[in-house]
């Protein structure tokens, strides 16, 4: 019997207290096949990879991002703005988002994230000034053999009944709902090893009307779907919702009907303790989003003590106009510092940072069973990181820690259900030059800017 693909001599992190210092890991027909120590004799492969003194990781999954927004990374306007503002600036922009723009920068995102290690990403796609934007998505990750979880997100409260988008980027709900059937039956894949899913994700409390939120909660109930949204992410969210809901963000999610096994959500910075607690104990995961909480300046969550509380907690890039850039690896290394510089040096370690980036985002996505982690069976999507670069010089004891502490930065070797999408730190892809070309000239058209 012959595996696909054997990667050899490396120091292979399997899985939370699974590690096998000199190892070897055998793929065959996307899954992890076997692993073993230098020692165990590994099976006869179609092509194998010398990966002496390089790190292997389960590869990080993305559990929270807004693609779209690389057609307007670091818009100068609004770069120092708050979230409101910096939103409010933007809106309009992204009303001009349509098929073309939306597969373009879809495709710069997927291989930006796996150039930084990841191999499943979730979007969180809310701005649908066109129809078949996420269509559109689909095609980019399919071109690209990227592990894909589309979230159907949607906005219906503009400006005028009180929510903060121009109508322009709105929806009327029977069209949400609609659209939101359609996707599920086109694209949603239930089955083990699925590269296309579908969940539901309204924008935020303040931007859908409460029929959107219970009505996305019964479908996910119909469908067995995921749900998403940003929740108690900005002070100003807790003052909407006392003012339109008289409660709080949590207590409104509770009412909605959200509080449940199948919703993870974005940021949650702001809850009580025992807002905390209730939504840990119904089941609720959380993405933290560390660079972009850091760059709109807006606190961040205290992941540790959410993980302390019995939450799951995963990590999101987050909108590539609100962090600028899509790197995963970037990601966890500044979960690491954040947590560490939050409550002291023993109160996190690289590991730590590793799980959230790994079984915390396959946690938000309902795939602990077969992503974020290679024992054998899962889904085989994994890294190899270079180890022998200048920026790791010197550090000889623990290369999961020398991993975030140090460098590599971007991945080595990018693999997704068994195929290398990412080789030596090169993307191996045709027609990329030319999606690159193109995705420029949608940023100016979006941006306005005259060539
Ligand atoms: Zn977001």
């Amino acid at each position: 019997m012959t595996v696909d693909l054997l990667i050899t001599d490396a120091y292979i992190y399997i899985d939370r207290g699974h590690e096998i210092p000199n190892g070897w890991i055998a793929i065959k027909d996307g899954r992890v096949h076997s692993t073993g120590a230098g020692g165990q004799t590994p099976p006869v492969a179609s092509r194998a990879i010398d990966a002496r003194g390089q790190l292997v990781t389960p590869g990080l999954i993305n559990a929270h991002h807004h693609m779209y927004q690389n057609l307007t990374r670091s818009y100068a306007p609004v770069t120092n703005g708050t979230l409101f503002e910096w939103l409010q600036g933007l809106y309009p922009l992204w009303a001009g988002l349509d098929e073309e723009s939306v597969y373009l920068s879809t495709f710069v995102a997927m291989v930006e994230l796996l150039m930084g290690g990841c191999t499943t990403s979730m979007d969180h796609m809310y701005v649908h000034p066109r129809p078949n934007l996420i269509d559109a998505q689909f095609r980019s990750a399919h071109e690209i053999g990227f592990r894909f979880h589309a979230t159907r997100g949607s906005m219906t409260r503009s400006v005028e009944d009180g929510g903060l988008p121009p109508a322009s980027v709105v929806q009327d709900e029977d069209t949400i709902l609609a659209d939101s059937e359609r996707l599920v039956t086109k694209f949603h894949d239930p089955a083990p090893g699925a590269m296309d899913r579908v969940a539901l994700a309204p924008c935020s409390l303040f931007s859908v009307s409460e029929r959107i939120m219970r009505e996305s909660a019964a479908m996910a109930d119909r469908h067995d779907l995921r749900l998403h949204t940003h929740l108690a992410e900005d002070p100003e969210e807790d003052t909407y919702c006392a003012e339109v809901y008289g409660c709080t963000p949590t207590e409104y999610f509770e009412r909605v009907g959200w509080a449940s096994p199948r919703s993870w959500v974005a940021h949650y910075i702001y809850p009580s303790s025992s807002e905390i607690d209730r939504l840990a104990h119904a089941g609720v995961c959380t993405a933290q989003c560390p660079c972009s909480n850091m760059m709109i300046g807006g606190g961040a969550a205290d992941a540790m003590n959410l993980r302390a509380r019995g939450m799951r907690v995963g990590l999101g890039c987050d909108g590539s106009a609100s962090t600028d850039h899509a790197s995963m690896w970037l990601e966890t290394r500044m979960a690491l510092l954040l947590g560490r510089f939050r409550n002291g040096p023993h109160s996190m370690s690289a590991r730590d940072a590793l799980d959230m980036a790994t079984r915390g985002g396959a946690a938000c996505l309902g795939r602990e069973d077969e992503l974020g982690h290679l024992r054998v069976g899962a889904c085989a999507d994994l890294v190899i990181w270079k180890m022998s670069e200048v920026a790791l010089a010197g550090a000889l004891t623990d290369p999961v820690e020398a991993w975030l502490r140090c460098a590599p930065a971007v991945a080595g070797t990018t693999i997704v259900n068994g195929k290398i999408l990412v080789e030596d730190g090169v993307p191996r892809l045709s027609g990329l030059n030319e999606v690159l070309r193109a995705h420029m000239h949608e940023a100016r058209r979006i941006q306005r800017l005259t060539d």
